[in-house]
Protein backbone atom coordinates (compact mmCIF):
# COMPACT_ATOMS: atom_id res chain seq x y z
CA UNK A 1 0.00 0.00 0.00
CA UNK A 2 1.54 3.33 -1.00
CA UNK A 3 -1.01 5.39 0.84
CA UNK A 4 -0.38 6.13 4.10
CA UNK A 5 -2.11 9.05 5.45
CA UNK A 6 -2.70 9.47 8.88
CA UNK A 7 -6.21 11.31 10.94
CA UNK A 8 -7.34 11.51 14.61
CA UNK A 9 -10.51 10.81 15.34
CA UNK A 10 -12.60 11.80 18.58
CA UNK A 11 -14.97 9.19 19.73
CA UNK A 12 -16.79 8.23 22.51
CA UNK A 13 -16.22 4.83 24.17
CA UNK A 14 -19.69 3.84 23.95
CA UNK A 15 -20.37 4.57 20.03
CA UNK A 16 -20.70 1.78 17.63
CA UNK A 17 -17.85 0.02 15.30
CA UNK A 18 -20.58 0.76 12.76
CA UNK A 19 -20.36 4.64 13.47
CA UNK A 20 -16.43 4.39 13.63
CA UNK A 21 -16.57 3.39 10.23
CA UNK A 22 -18.57 6.05 8.64
CA UNK A 23 -16.50 8.76 10.43
CA UNK A 24 -12.89 7.14 9.65
CA UNK A 25 -14.22 6.95 5.85
CA UNK A 26 -15.88 10.49 6.06
CA UNK A 27 -12.96 12.09 7.04
CA UNK A 28 -11.29 10.48 4.17
CA UNK A 29 -13.59 11.30 1.76
CA UNK A 30 -14.26 8.26 1.03
CA UNK A 31 -17.98 5.96 1.08
CA UNK A 32 -18.23 3.29 3.84
CA UNK A 33 -19.12 0.29 2.60
CA UNK A 34 -18.59 -2.87 4.75
CA UNK A 35 -15.38 -3.32 4.24
CA UNK A 36 -13.54 -4.54 7.68
CA UNK A 37 -11.61 -2.01 10.51
CA UNK A 38 -8.53 -3.22 11.26
CA UNK A 39 -6.95 -2.46 15.02
CA UNK A 40 -3.35 -2.48 15.77
CA UNK A 41 -2.91 -5.22 18.74
CA UNK A 42 0.51 -5.37 19.80
CA UNK A 43 2.44 -6.64 16.63
CA UNK A 44 -0.74 -7.34 14.37
CA UNK A 45 -3.84 -6.05 12.47
CA UNK A 46 -6.60 -7.38 14.33
CA UNK A 47 -9.76 -7.87 11.81
CA UNK A 48 -13.38 -6.43 12.53
CA UNK A 49 -16.25 -7.24 10.28
CA UNK A 50 -19.74 -5.13 9.56
CA UNK A 51 -21.21 -8.26 11.23
CA UNK A 52 -20.20 -6.27 14.85
CA UNK A 53 -21.85 -2.41 13.49
CA UNK A 54 -24.25 -2.95 16.70
CA UNK A 55 -21.55 -3.48 19.45
CA UNK A 56 -19.77 -0.10 21.06
CA UNK A 57 -16.12 0.01 21.48
CA UNK A 58 -16.31 -0.91 24.64
CA UNK A 59 -18.29 -3.95 23.73
CA UNK A 60 -15.08 -4.81 21.81
CA UNK A 61 -12.42 -3.71 24.02
CA UNK A 62 -10.93 -1.08 22.09
CA UNK A 63 -8.36 1.13 24.40
CA UNK A 64 -8.87 5.05 24.53
CA UNK A 65 -6.01 5.76 22.50
CA UNK A 66 -6.02 3.14 19.24
CA UNK A 67 -4.56 2.68 15.88
CA UNK A 68 -7.43 1.72 13.41
CA UNK A 69 -6.93 1.50 9.69
CA UNK A 70 -8.87 1.23 6.89
CA UNK A 71 -8.61 -0.17 3.30
CA UNK A 72 -10.00 1.93 0.42
CA UNK A 73 -9.62 1.13 -3.92
CA UNK A 74 -7.01 3.49 -4.98
CA UNK A 75 -8.11 2.72 -8.66
CA UNK A 76 -11.28 3.76 -8.07
CA UNK A 77 -10.12 7.28 -5.96
CA UNK A 78 -7.56 8.20 -8.96
CA UNK A 79 -10.61 7.77 -11.62
CA UNK A 80 -13.01 9.48 -9.84
CA UNK A 81 -10.90 12.67 -8.01
CA UNK A 82 -8.11 14.72 -10.58
CA UNK A 83 -5.02 14.61 -9.16
CA UNK A 84 -4.11 17.79 -7.34
CA UNK A 85 -6.75 17.27 -4.78
CA UNK A 86 -4.34 16.85 -1.59
CA UNK A 87 -4.38 18.21 1.60
CA UNK A 88 -1.95 20.01 3.31
CA UNK A 89 -1.13 18.84 6.96
CA UNK A 90 -1.35 21.20 9.92
CA UNK A 91 2.25 22.25 11.77
CA UNK A 92 0.41 24.05 14.09
CA UNK A 93 -1.58 27.16 13.41
CA UNK A 94 -0.06 27.18 10.04
CA UNK A 95 -3.36 26.58 8.21
CA UNK A 96 -2.56 30.75 6.76
CA UNK A 97 0.05 28.88 4.65
CA UNK A 98 -1.98 25.83 3.52
CA UNK A 99 -4.61 28.56 2.48
CA UNK A 100 -2.28 29.93 0.30
CA UNK A 101 -0.47 27.43 -1.19
CA UNK A 102 -4.19 25.82 -2.09
CA UNK A 103 -4.64 28.90 -3.82
CA UNK A 104 -1.41 28.82 -5.88
CA UNK A 105 -1.97 25.07 -6.64
CA UNK A 106 -5.00 26.02 -8.46
CA UNK A 107 -3.62 28.40 -11.11
CA UNK A 108 -2.18 26.42 -13.81
CA UNK A 109 -0.67 28.48 -15.27
CA UNK A 110 1.65 28.98 -12.48
CA UNK A 111 1.92 25.59 -11.38
CA UNK A 112 2.97 24.24 -15.15
CA UNK A 113 5.49 26.98 -14.70
CA UNK A 114 7.14 25.75 -11.65
CA UNK A 115 7.13 21.83 -12.75
CA UNK A 116 9.03 22.98 -15.94
CA UNK A 117 11.50 24.37 -13.68
CA UNK A 118 14.93 22.55 -13.90
CA UNK A 119 15.79 20.10 -10.74
CA UNK A 120 19.25 21.72 -10.23
CA UNK A 121 18.32 25.38 -9.36
CA UNK A 122 20.32 26.35 -6.90
CA UNK A 123 17.35 27.83 -4.54
CA UNK A 124 16.24 25.95 -1.93
CA UNK A 125 12.77 27.52 -1.16
CA UNK A 126 11.64 27.41 -4.85
CA UNK A 127 13.42 23.59 -5.15
CA UNK A 128 11.48 22.40 -1.78
CA UNK A 129 8.14 24.14 -3.37
CA UNK A 130 8.26 22.95 -6.61
CA UNK A 131 8.95 19.29 -4.35
CA UNK A 132 5.66 20.03 -2.07
CA UNK A 133 3.84 20.68 -5.73
CA UNK A 134 5.31 17.50 -7.72
CA UNK A 135 3.92 15.38 -4.55
CA UNK A 136 0.41 17.61 -4.43
CA UNK A 137 0.01 16.79 -8.28
CA UNK A 138 1.52 13.41 -8.40
CA UNK A 139 -2.40 11.77 -7.13
CA UNK A 140 -0.87 9.48 -4.61
CA UNK A 141 -1.54 11.44 -1.35
CA UNK A 142 -4.48 12.53 0.03
CA UNK A 143 -2.66 14.49 2.22
CA UNK A 144 0.94 15.52 2.35
CA UNK A 145 3.50 17.46 4.96
CA UNK A 146 4.75 20.57 3.49
CA UNK A 147 7.06 21.20 7.00
CA UNK A 148 10.63 20.95 4.91
CA UNK A 149 9.17 24.10 2.81
CA UNK A 150 8.35 25.98 5.65
CA UNK A 151 11.52 25.38 7.31
CA UNK A 152 13.45 26.95 4.57
CA UNK A 153 10.92 29.99 4.41
CA UNK A 154 11.71 30.48 8.20
CA UNK A 155 14.81 30.51 7.53
CA UNK A 156 14.56 33.69 5.27
CA UNK A 157 12.03 34.94 7.46
CA UNK A 158 12.18 33.79 11.16
CA UNK A 159 9.19 35.52 12.11
CA UNK A 160 7.30 32.67 10.25
CA UNK A 161 9.03 29.78 13.24
CA UNK A 162 6.45 31.05 15.71
CA UNK A 163 4.08 29.04 14.46
CA UNK A 164 1.31 31.90 15.87
CA UNK A 165 -1.65 32.35 13.45
CA UNK A 166 -0.69 34.84 10.55
CA UNK A 167 -2.02 37.04 7.98
CA UNK A 168 -2.48 34.66 4.82
CA UNK A 169 -2.37 37.83 1.89
CA UNK A 170 1.03 38.86 3.95
CA UNK A 171 2.31 35.14 3.59
CA UNK A 172 1.08 35.15 0.13
CA UNK A 173 3.08 38.30 -0.81
CA UNK A 174 6.03 37.68 1.30
CA UNK A 175 6.32 33.94 -0.44
CA UNK A 176 6.04 34.98 -4.14
CA UNK A 177 8.37 37.62 -3.24
CA UNK A 178 10.89 35.14 -2.18
CA UNK A 179 10.10 32.68 -5.28
CA UNK A 180 10.91 35.91 -7.17
CA UNK A 181 14.13 37.00 -5.03
CA UNK A 182 15.95 33.37 -5.42
CA UNK A 183 15.68 33.77 -9.69
CA UNK A 184 17.67 36.89 -9.16
CA UNK A 185 16.32 37.65 -12.82
CA UNK A 186 14.62 40.60 -13.44
CA UNK A 187 11.44 38.71 -15.16
CA UNK A 188 10.51 35.65 -13.68
CA UNK A 189 7.48 33.65 -13.51
CA UNK A 190 6.30 35.74 -10.55
CA UNK A 191 6.75 39.21 -12.44
CA UNK A 192 5.02 37.77 -15.61
CA UNK A 193 2.00 36.50 -14.03
CA UNK A 194 1.44 38.66 -10.54
CA UNK A 195 2.64 41.76 -11.52
CA UNK A 196 0.88 44.77 -12.49
CA UNK A 197 1.53 48.51 -12.77
CA UNK A 198 -0.79 51.53 -11.13
CA UNK A 199 -0.61 54.63 -12.26
CA UNK A 200 -1.45 57.51 -9.66
CA UNK A 201 -1.46 60.70 -11.21
CA UNK A 202 -1.50 63.75 -8.27
CA UNK A 203 -2.90 67.09 -9.68
CA UNK A 204 -1.85 70.15 -7.24
CA UNK A 205 -5.33 72.70 -7.53
CA UNK A 206 -3.05 75.51 -6.76
CA UNK A 207 -1.17 75.41 -9.95
CA UNK A 208 -2.99 72.82 -12.01
CA UNK A 209 0.36 71.00 -12.31
CA UNK A 210 -0.53 66.64 -12.36
CA UNK A 211 2.11 64.34 -11.51
CA UNK A 212 2.69 60.60 -12.70
CA UNK A 213 3.83 57.82 -11.31
CA UNK A 214 3.87 54.29 -12.22
CA UNK A 215 4.15 51.70 -9.20
CA UNK A 216 4.19 47.82 -9.79
CA UNK A 217 1.98 46.36 -7.02
CA UNK A 218 0.95 42.11 -6.75
CA UNK A 219 -2.42 42.61 -5.02
CA UNK A 220 -4.98 45.39 -4.80
CA UNK A 221 -6.08 45.79 -1.34
CA UNK A 222 -9.88 46.97 -0.93
CA UNK A 223 -10.80 48.53 1.89
CA UNK A 224 -14.47 47.78 3.42
CA UNK A 225 -16.99 50.29 2.87
CA UNK A 226 -17.61 51.16 6.62
CA UNK A 227 -18.38 54.00 8.95
CA UNK A 228 -15.64 56.13 7.70
CA UNK A 229 -16.97 56.29 4.21
CA UNK A 230 -20.40 57.30 2.94
CA UNK A 231 -21.54 56.81 -0.46
CA UNK A 232 -24.59 59.54 -1.41
CA UNK A 233 -26.62 59.78 -4.71
CA UNK A 234 -25.94 63.24 -6.22
CA UNK A 235 -28.69 64.98 -8.53
CA UNK A 236 -27.15 67.86 -10.41
CA UNK A 237 -29.32 70.88 -11.73
CA UNK A 238 -27.84 70.10 -15.31
CA UNK A 239 -29.42 66.74 -14.89
CA UNK A 240 -26.31 64.60 -14.15
CA UNK A 241 -26.26 62.15 -11.12
CA UNK A 242 -23.56 60.58 -9.85
CA UNK A 243 -22.73 58.29 -6.80
CA UNK A 244 -20.35 60.13 -4.70
CA UNK A 245 -17.92 59.12 -1.72
CA UNK A 246 -17.45 61.19 1.39
CA UNK A 247 -15.00 60.89 3.99
CA UNK A 248 -16.13 61.37 6.64
CA UNK A 249 -14.93 61.08 10.27
CA UNK A 250 -16.61 59.61 13.91
CA UNK A 251 -17.48 63.26 14.56
CA UNK A 252 -19.54 63.11 11.93
CA UNK A 253 -23.08 62.90 13.40
CA UNK A 254 -26.11 65.11 11.54
CA UNK A 255 -26.80 65.40 8.31
CA UNK A 256 -25.38 68.87 8.23
CA UNK A 257 -21.99 67.69 8.51
CA UNK A 258 -22.17 64.84 6.23
CA UNK A 259 -23.26 67.95 3.60
CA UNK A 260 -20.71 69.85 4.82
CA UNK A 261 -18.08 67.43 3.74
CA UNK A 262 -19.80 66.57 1.09
CA UNK A 263 -19.32 70.35 -0.06
CA UNK A 264 -15.74 70.49 0.58
CA UNK A 265 -14.63 67.14 -0.77
CA UNK A 266 -16.48 67.61 -3.72
CA UNK A 267 -18.76 71.14 -4.97
CA UNK A 268 -16.83 73.91 -2.95
CA UNK A 269 -17.97 76.46 -4.77
CA UNK A 270 -21.87 75.22 -3.80
CA UNK A 271 -23.27 77.01 -0.14
CA UNK A 272 -25.23 74.38 1.67
CA UNK A 273 -28.57 75.77 1.26
CA UNK A 274 -28.18 74.62 -2.13
CA UNK A 275 -28.48 71.02 -1.13
CA UNK A 276 -31.36 69.48 -0.13
CA UNK A 277 -31.14 65.87 1.13
CA UNK A 278 -33.79 63.55 0.59
CA UNK A 279 -34.88 60.29 0.80
CA UNK A 280 -35.52 58.37 -2.88
CA UNK A 281 -36.90 55.13 -3.12
CA UNK A 282 -37.04 53.76 -6.73
CA UNK A 283 -36.65 57.56 -7.86
CA UNK A 284 -39.57 58.89 -5.70
CA UNK A 285 -38.76 61.28 -3.62
CA UNK A 286 -40.24 59.96 -0.18
CA UNK A 287 -38.85 62.49 2.62
CA UNK A 288 -37.10 65.42 2.96
CA UNK A 289 -34.31 65.33 5.66
CA UNK A 290 -33.85 67.99 8.40
CA UNK A 291 -30.64 68.83 8.35
CA UNK A 292 -29.82 69.10 12.16
CA UNK A 293 -31.71 65.19 11.81
CA UNK A 294 -28.82 62.23 12.75
CA UNK A 295 -27.62 60.17 10.24
CA UNK A 296 -27.84 57.35 12.16
CA UNK A 297 -31.56 57.27 11.15
CA UNK A 298 -31.00 57.57 7.75
CA UNK A 299 -30.33 54.79 5.14
CA UNK A 300 -26.95 55.07 3.43
CA UNK A 301 -28.78 53.47 0.08
CA UNK A 302 -32.03 55.87 0.18
CA UNK A 303 -29.90 59.13 0.70
CA UNK A 304 -29.87 61.34 -2.31
CA UNK A 305 -28.63 65.07 -2.54
CA UNK A 306 -30.43 67.47 -4.58
CA UNK A 307 -28.62 70.68 -6.12
CA UNK A 308 -31.09 73.49 -5.78
CA UNK A 309 -30.33 76.07 -8.63
CA UNK A 310 -30.00 79.69 -7.32
CA UNK A 311 -33.23 81.39 -7.91
CA UNK A 312 -34.31 85.58 -6.83
CA UNK A 313 -37.31 86.40 -4.80
CA UNK A 314 -39.16 86.97 -8.06
CA UNK A 315 -39.10 83.23 -9.34
CA UNK A 316 -40.15 80.26 -7.60
CA UNK A 317 -39.41 76.25 -7.92
CA UNK A 318 -40.76 73.83 -10.19
CA UNK A 319 -39.91 70.16 -10.40
CA UNK A 320 -38.98 68.48 -13.73
CA UNK A 321 -40.01 64.54 -13.85
CA UNK A 322 -38.69 62.10 -16.04
CA UNK A 323 -41.41 59.38 -16.95
CA UNK A 324 -40.73 56.48 -19.33
CA UNK A 325 -43.30 57.08 -21.66
CA UNK A 326 -45.26 53.80 -22.22
CA UNK A 327 -44.85 52.47 -18.30
CA UNK A 328 -45.29 55.96 -16.61
CA UNK A 329 -42.79 55.21 -14.48
CA UNK A 330 -40.02 57.43 -13.24
CA UNK A 331 -37.13 56.58 -14.74
CA UNK A 332 -34.69 58.51 -12.52
CA UNK A 333 -35.17 61.30 -9.67
CA UNK A 334 -36.75 64.67 -10.04
CA UNK A 335 -34.42 67.69 -10.10
CA UNK A 336 -36.23 71.17 -10.11
CA UNK A 337 -36.54 74.47 -12.60
CA UNK A 338 -36.97 77.85 -11.71
CA UNK A 339 -39.62 80.11 -13.63
CA UNK A 340 -41.00 83.66 -13.18
CA UNK A 341 -44.27 83.67 -10.31
CA UNK A 342 -45.99 84.82 -12.72
CA UNK A 343 -46.37 84.82 -16.73
CA UNK A 344 -44.58 81.93 -16.96
CA UNK A 345 -44.19 80.84 -20.80
CA UNK A 346 -41.91 78.41 -22.40
CA UNK A 347 -39.35 80.73 -23.51
CA UNK A 348 -38.42 80.85 -19.70
CA UNK A 349 -37.83 77.15 -19.34
CA UNK A 350 -36.57 76.38 -23.01
CA UNK A 351 -32.84 76.73 -22.41
CA UNK A 352 -32.78 74.66 -18.78
CA UNK A 353 -34.97 71.88 -20.91
CA UNK A 354 -32.17 71.93 -23.71
CA UNK A 355 -29.86 71.17 -21.34
CA UNK A 356 -31.52 68.23 -19.59
CA UNK A 357 -32.94 66.61 -23.36
CA UNK A 358 -29.03 67.35 -24.15
CA UNK A 359 -27.92 65.53 -21.10
CA UNK A 360 -30.45 62.37 -21.93
CA UNK A 361 -28.81 62.18 -25.20
CA UNK A 362 -25.53 62.19 -24.07
CA UNK A 363 -26.24 58.77 -22.25
CA UNK A 364 -28.19 57.51 -25.04
CA UNK A 365 -27.65 58.49 -28.34
CA UNK A 366 -31.62 59.14 -28.55
CA UNK A 367 -33.39 61.25 -31.36
CA UNK A 368 -35.38 64.06 -31.08
CA UNK A 369 -38.45 61.81 -31.88
CA UNK A 370 -37.61 59.70 -28.26
CA UNK A 371 -39.07 62.85 -26.32
CA UNK A 372 -42.12 64.22 -25.21
CA UNK A 373 -43.04 67.43 -23.28
CA UNK A 374 -45.80 68.33 -21.39
CA UNK A 375 -46.67 70.72 -18.41
CA UNK A 376 -49.10 70.35 -15.17
CA UNK A 377 -51.21 72.96 -13.37
CA UNK A 378 -52.16 73.42 -10.01
CA UNK A 379 -55.36 70.93 -10.28
CA UNK A 380 -52.72 68.65 -11.68
CA UNK A 381 -53.98 68.37 -14.76
CA UNK A 382 -51.81 67.35 -17.50
CA UNK A 383 -51.28 69.47 -21.01
CA UNK A 384 -48.65 68.56 -23.62
CA UNK A 385 -46.08 71.38 -23.96
CA UNK A 386 -46.15 72.85 -27.11
CA UNK A 387 -42.48 74.29 -28.63
CA UNK A 388 -44.31 77.08 -30.67
CA UNK A 389 -47.49 77.98 -29.54
CA UNK A 390 -46.57 78.14 -25.48
CA UNK A 391 -43.45 80.24 -26.84
CA UNK A 392 -44.51 83.17 -25.60
CA UNK A 393 -48.19 82.55 -24.01
CA UNK A 394 -48.50 82.84 -20.56
CA UNK A 395 -48.47 79.03 -18.57
CA UNK A 396 -51.39 79.41 -15.59
CA UNK A 397 -50.09 78.25 -12.44
CA UNK A 398 -47.71 75.93 -13.93
CA UNK A 399 -46.53 73.21 -11.19
CA UNK A 400 -43.99 70.47 -13.03
CA UNK A 401 -42.97 69.85 -16.19
CA UNK A 402 -42.77 66.34 -17.10
CA UNK A 403 -40.34 64.98 -19.82
CA UNK A 404 -41.22 61.51 -21.57
CA UNK A 405 -38.87 59.11 -23.34
CA UNK A 406 -39.87 55.97 -25.25
CA UNK A 407 -38.79 52.58 -23.23
CA UNK A 408 -36.21 51.31 -25.79
CA UNK A 409 -33.81 54.82 -24.94
CA UNK A 410 -35.04 54.62 -21.00
CA UNK A 411 -33.59 50.87 -21.12
CA UNK A 412 -30.31 52.33 -21.95
CA UNK A 413 -30.05 54.85 -19.80
CA UNK A 414 -31.12 52.74 -17.03
CA UNK A 415 -27.84 50.37 -17.93
CA UNK A 416 -25.51 53.45 -18.10
CA UNK A 417 -26.79 54.54 -14.39
CA UNK A 418 -26.27 50.90 -12.68
CA UNK A 419 -22.88 50.99 -14.84
CA UNK A 420 -22.01 54.39 -13.30
CA UNK A 421 -23.17 53.81 -9.91
CA UNK A 422 -22.09 50.28 -9.70
CA UNK A 423 -24.82 49.88 -6.43
CA UNK A 424 -26.54 46.49 -7.07
CA UNK A 425 -24.78 44.19 -9.24
CA UNK A 426 -21.69 43.39 -7.19
CA UNK A 427 -20.61 44.96 -4.59
CA UNK A 428 -16.58 44.11 -5.45
CA UNK A 429 -17.62 46.47 -8.21
CA UNK A 430 -18.69 49.29 -5.40
CA UNK A 431 -14.91 48.72 -3.48
CA UNK A 432 -13.28 48.58 -6.83
CA UNK A 433 -14.64 51.65 -7.68
CA UNK A 434 -14.04 53.43 -4.28
CA UNK A 435 -10.15 52.07 -4.69
CA UNK A 436 -10.35 54.02 -8.21
CA UNK A 437 -12.06 57.17 -7.33
CA UNK A 438 -10.87 60.81 -7.44
CA UNK A 439 -10.04 61.74 -4.13
CA UNK A 440 -7.90 64.91 -2.18
CA UNK A 441 -4.82 64.65 -0.36
CA UNK A 442 -5.72 67.49 1.87
CA UNK A 443 -2.44 69.39 2.87
CA UNK A 444 -0.48 66.21 2.51
CA UNK A 445 0.71 67.05 -0.51
CA UNK A 446 3.88 69.16 -1.08
CA UNK A 447 4.04 70.59 -4.62
CA UNK A 448 7.13 71.20 -5.89
CA UNK A 449 5.74 74.38 -8.21
CA UNK A 450 4.25 76.39 -5.83
CA UNK A 451 7.00 74.81 -3.40
CA UNK A 452 4.54 74.79 -0.29
CA UNK A 453 1.72 71.87 1.65
CA UNK A 454 -1.26 72.33 -0.76
CA UNK A 455 -4.85 70.58 -1.80
CA UNK A 456 -4.05 68.16 -4.28
CA UNK A 457 -6.67 65.79 -6.52
CA UNK A 458 -5.31 62.11 -6.87
CA UNK A 459 -6.62 59.35 -8.47
CA UNK A 460 -4.98 55.63 -9.14
CA UNK A 461 -5.64 53.92 -12.63
CA UNK A 462 -4.41 50.23 -13.38
CA UNK A 463 -1.84 50.07 -16.57
CA UNK A 464 -2.19 47.88 -19.66
CA UNK A 465 -1.86 45.14 -19.94
CA UNK A 466 -3.36 44.08 -16.62
CA UNK A 467 -1.75 41.18 -14.62
CA UNK A 468 -2.63 37.51 -15.13
CA UNK A 469 -3.74 36.51 -12.21
CA UNK A 470 -5.40 39.43 -10.27
CA UNK A 471 -5.47 38.94 -6.51
CA UNK A 472 -7.61 41.04 -4.58
CA UNK A 473 -7.63 41.35 -0.33
CA UNK A 474 -10.85 42.51 0.91
CA UNK A 475 -9.40 44.62 4.04
CA UNK A 476 -11.41 42.88 6.84
CA UNK A 477 -8.89 43.06 9.54
CA UNK A 478 -8.79 46.60 11.10
CA UNK A 479 -5.65 47.90 13.29
CA UNK A 480 -5.94 51.51 14.69
CA UNK A 481 -5.27 52.67 18.21
CA UNK A 482 -8.34 52.64 19.60
CA UNK A 483 -9.57 49.15 18.12
CA UNK A 484 -8.64 46.10 16.76
CA UNK A 485 -11.57 45.08 14.73
CA UNK A 486 -12.42 42.26 12.05
CA UNK A 487 -15.16 43.90 9.56
CA UNK A 488 -17.66 40.63 8.68
CA UNK A 489 -19.68 42.27 5.56
CA UNK A 490 -21.14 40.14 3.29
CA UNK A 491 -19.11 41.29 0.02
CA UNK A 492 -21.13 39.91 -3.60
CA UNK A 493 -18.51 39.11 -6.05
CA UNK A 494 -18.48 37.69 -9.20
CA UNK A 495 -17.38 34.15 -10.17
CA UNK A 496 -17.04 34.96 -13.66
CA UNK A 497 -16.65 37.98 -15.83
CA UNK A 498 -15.01 40.16 -13.34
CA UNK A 499 -14.29 43.06 -15.73
CA UNK A 500 -11.65 46.18 -15.31
CA UNK A 501 -12.05 47.95 -18.30
CA UNK A 502 -13.43 50.80 -16.59
CA UNK A 503 -10.14 50.60 -14.05
CA UNK A 504 -7.49 51.51 -16.51
CA UNK A 505 -5.21 53.82 -17.97
CA UNK A 506 -7.50 55.23 -21.16
CA UNK A 507 -6.09 57.85 -24.05
CA UNK A 508 -7.46 61.26 -25.08
CA UNK A 509 -10.29 59.61 -27.39
CA UNK A 510 -11.10 57.36 -23.73
CA UNK A 511 -9.86 54.29 -25.53
CA UNK A 512 -8.02 51.52 -23.95
CA UNK A 513 -4.83 50.32 -26.32
CA UNK A 514 -5.83 46.60 -26.12
CA UNK A 515 -8.60 45.63 -28.53
CA UNK A 516 -9.37 42.10 -27.40
CA UNK A 517 -11.66 43.11 -24.45
CA UNK A 518 -11.56 39.84 -23.27
CA UNK A 519 -8.18 40.74 -21.64
CA UNK A 520 -9.39 42.97 -19.23
CA UNK A 521 -11.95 40.30 -17.79
CA UNK A 522 -11.20 37.47 -15.01
CA UNK A 523 -12.67 34.34 -13.84
CA UNK A 524 -12.46 33.79 -10.09
CA UNK A 525 -9.98 30.47 -9.21
CA UNK A 526 -9.85 30.68 -5.74
CA UNK A 527 -10.94 32.36 -2.14
CA UNK A 528 -8.63 32.19 0.92
CA UNK A 529 -11.36 32.50 3.99
CA UNK A 530 -10.95 33.52 7.50
CA UNK A 531 -13.69 32.48 10.07
CA UNK A 532 -13.12 33.74 13.50
CA UNK A 533 -11.76 36.63 15.20
CA UNK A 534 -9.02 38.93 14.21
CA UNK A 535 -6.89 37.13 17.64
CA UNK A 536 -7.80 33.16 16.97
CA UNK A 537 -9.32 32.11 13.65
CA UNK A 538 -9.14 29.47 11.07
CA UNK A 539 -8.04 29.77 7.17
CA UNK A 540 -9.51 27.60 4.79
CA UNK A 541 -9.19 27.97 0.72
CA UNK A 542 -12.18 27.49 -2.04
CA UNK A 543 -10.19 26.23 -5.26
CA UNK A 544 -11.64 25.30 -8.64
CA UNK A 545 -10.32 22.38 -10.25
CA UNK A 546 -8.72 23.05 -13.43
CA UNK A 547 -9.53 19.55 -14.87
CA UNK A 548 -12.66 18.51 -13.78
CA UNK A 549 -13.95 21.92 -13.28
CA UNK A 550 -15.75 21.19 -9.64
CA UNK A 551 -14.86 23.54 -6.70
CA UNK A 552 -13.61 22.14 -3.69
CA UNK A 553 -12.72 23.11 -0.03
CA UNK A 554 -9.29 23.16 1.06
CA UNK A 555 -9.56 22.24 4.84
CA UNK A 556 -6.19 21.75 6.04
CA UNK A 557 -5.57 17.83 5.25
CA UNK A 558 -8.81 18.07 4.64
CA UNK A 559 -10.34 18.72 1.20
CA UNK A 560 -14.35 17.93 0.05
CA UNK A 561 -16.09 18.31 -3.27
CA UNK A 562 -18.44 21.96 -2.88
CA UNK A 563 -22.56 21.04 -3.34
CA UNK A 564 -22.87 24.38 -5.05
CA UNK A 565 -20.90 27.56 -6.63
CA UNK A 566 -23.51 29.30 -4.02
CA UNK A 567 -21.36 28.65 -1.46
CA UNK A 568 -18.46 29.85 -2.39
CA UNK A 569 -19.16 33.74 -1.74
CA UNK A 570 -19.45 34.55 2.03
CA UNK A 571 -18.75 37.00 4.73
CA UNK A 572 -15.24 35.04 5.42
CA UNK A 573 -13.95 35.78 2.12
CA UNK A 574 -10.62 37.59 3.21
CA UNK A 575 -8.58 36.61 -0.56
CA UNK A 576 -9.59 36.32 -4.17
CA UNK A 577 -7.61 34.56 -6.49
CA UNK A 578 -8.56 35.89 -10.41
CA UNK A 579 -7.50 34.36 -13.75
CA UNK A 580 -7.37 36.31 -16.98
CA UNK A 581 -10.12 35.04 -19.32
CA UNK A 582 -7.98 34.34 -21.88
CA UNK A 583 -5.59 32.62 -19.47
CA UNK A 584 -6.97 29.40 -18.53
CA UNK A 585 -5.16 26.05 -19.77
CA UNK A 586 -5.40 22.69 -19.40
CA UNK A 587 -2.98 21.12 -17.87
CA UNK A 588 -2.01 17.32 -19.27
CA UNK A 589 0.21 15.18 -16.89
ZN1 LIG B 1 1.11 73.48 -7.21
Amino acid sequence: MDRTDYIYLNINSLSTLGKLRKQAYEKFNKLAKNQPIYRWNKDSWMQFESELDEKTLDDLDFESSTFISIDYDDKEINSKHPSSLCGLVNLGSTCFMNSVFQCLNNIPEFIIKILELNDEINAPIISEYKKLVKKMWSGKYNAINPSSLLDNIQDNLPHYSSYRQQDAQEFMNHFLHLIHAEFSMKTTVITELFYGQLQSTVKCLGCQQTEITNEPFTFLPLSMMNSNQKSVLYVKTDGEQRLVSIKVNSSIFFLKDLIDCFIKQHEPTLTSERIRAVQLVDNVITDLYETRQSLRNIREEELAFVEHPEKTDNEKYIKCQFVDHSTNELFRPSILLICPNQNCSYLHLSEQIDQLLGHLCSMTNAPASAFQLFWRDRQEKIFKLNVETNRNENLPYISAIRITMATKWVDIYRKHCIINHSTDNSMLAKLLTNFFREDYLDGDYHCLKCSKRTVAQHKSYLCLPLPHVLIIQLKRFIYDTNSNEKIDTYIRFPLYELDLNEYTVKDDNNNNKLENSSSTKYDLIAVANHTGSLLSGHYTTYAKNNEDKNWYLFDDQYVRKLNSDKDIVTKNAYILVYVQKNLIIKYNK
